[in-house]
């Protein structure tokens, strides 16, 4: 970061928390657009999003946006793209479940993920140090290259927000009678990825580490520690798992497909000479039907070309027989 921009984000933190006091004014329950919830297990409801890549007629709401609610308490995990989705999560806590919104997480530092915290401002924000750091570099150019996707309209009156409450690992989030257990920190769609784990539901939540239908992102990720991260959240044998969309452990399943093929794709079209100016040279056309393969297939194999080149450097020559395997 450059010092002005520290500047300017240390400024921003500033005006953030000196706003934090005032709740946001809301529509009366008879005026206030429902959301669609959905029941996925006692006390956990899921807003189901778009499995596509942002763009105006999502407006952005392209993960999707839970609560656990229990004995009148709401917390909300990643609270969506803007204020205006933002508020109609925070009418419908008050008009639908008449509960008290306790807190709000957010998983990792993904501008449709996060930038709803603004409906949120007075309420504590939750994330864990690594979200916070990356929100406070990219938040303000996440903020204007979402709003160029989504649309204004969709964006309207949204101001960023900054997690004011560090998360740590193994601590417990408390919902009424329900308890999140906090697993920690990931490093594999971004550098800082928060999973929760709430056990009597065994729900899993895993930020943009889970994809099924759309491409994974890779950019500001690592695919060796995406496969091992995988491992461990596979090892929790979950009932449903929260990522880029609502699903069961098969997400996880298909995200390790996509990672491992192109993790071995990568190091095969090495092993036959290519070098990082043929990154086509690495077919992935299985996964030419998901959401957002054209624009993204060429970021990931050019992500974990780099990524990979050192390791193939330091094994060796490849073993007989693997110039076959390119492409396959
Ligand atoms: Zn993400």
């Amino acid at each position: 970061m450059t010092p002005r921009r520290a500047l300017l984000a240390a400024l921003l933190l500033v005006l953030a928390a000196s706003a934090r006091a005032a709740p946001p004014a809301l529509p009366a329950c008879d005026q206030a657009e429902p959301v669609p919830w959905r029941a996925l297990a006692p006390g956990v409801w899921v807003w189901d999003a778009a499995n596509h890549e942002v763009s105006a007629v999502n407006g952005g709401h392209v993960a999707p946006t839970s609560l656990v609610v229990d004995g009148g308490e709401a917390l909300v995990i990643d609270p969506g793209p803007g204020l205006q989705h933002g508020l109609r999560v925070r009418a419908s806590i008050a008009c639908r479940f008449q509960a008290a919104v306790v807190g709000v997480v957010n998983t990792h530092a993904h501008a449709e993920n996060v930038l709803a915290n603004a409906a949120f401002a007075d309420r504590p924000i939750a994330a864990n140090a690594g979200t916070r750091e990356a929100m406070v570099a990219r938040c303000p150019d996440c903020l204007a290259s979402l709003t160029e996707r989504a649309g204004e309209q969709a964006m309207t009156g949204t101001t960023i927000v900054w997690p004011q409450r560090v998360l740590s690992e193994g601590e417990l989030l408390a919902v009424g009678r329900l308890q999140l257990q906090v697993l920690g920190t990931e490093r594999g769609h971004t550098a800082s990825d928060l999973v929760l784990w709430l056990p009597q539901q065994q729900v899993l939540w895993v930020g943009g580490l889970a994809y099924e239908g759309r491409l994974p992102e890779l950019a500001q990720g690592s695919v060796l520690q995406w496969l091992q991260a995988l491992d461990r959240l596979q090892q929790r044998r979950p009932r449903w798992v929260v990522g880029s969309r609502v699903g069961d452990a098969r997400m996880l399943e298909a995200t390790r497909r996509y990672l491992q093929a192109l993790h071995d794709r990568v190091l095969a079209a090495m092993d036959a000479g290519r070098h990082a100016g043929e990154l086509q040279s690495v077919q992935m056309d299985e996964w030419a039907g998901w959401s957002g393969f054209r624009s993204r297939q060429g970021f990931n194999t050019q992500r974990a070309w780099r990524e990979l080149e050192p390791v193939w450097m330091d094994r060796g020559p490849a073993p007989s027989g693997s110039l076959e395997q390119v492409g396959r």
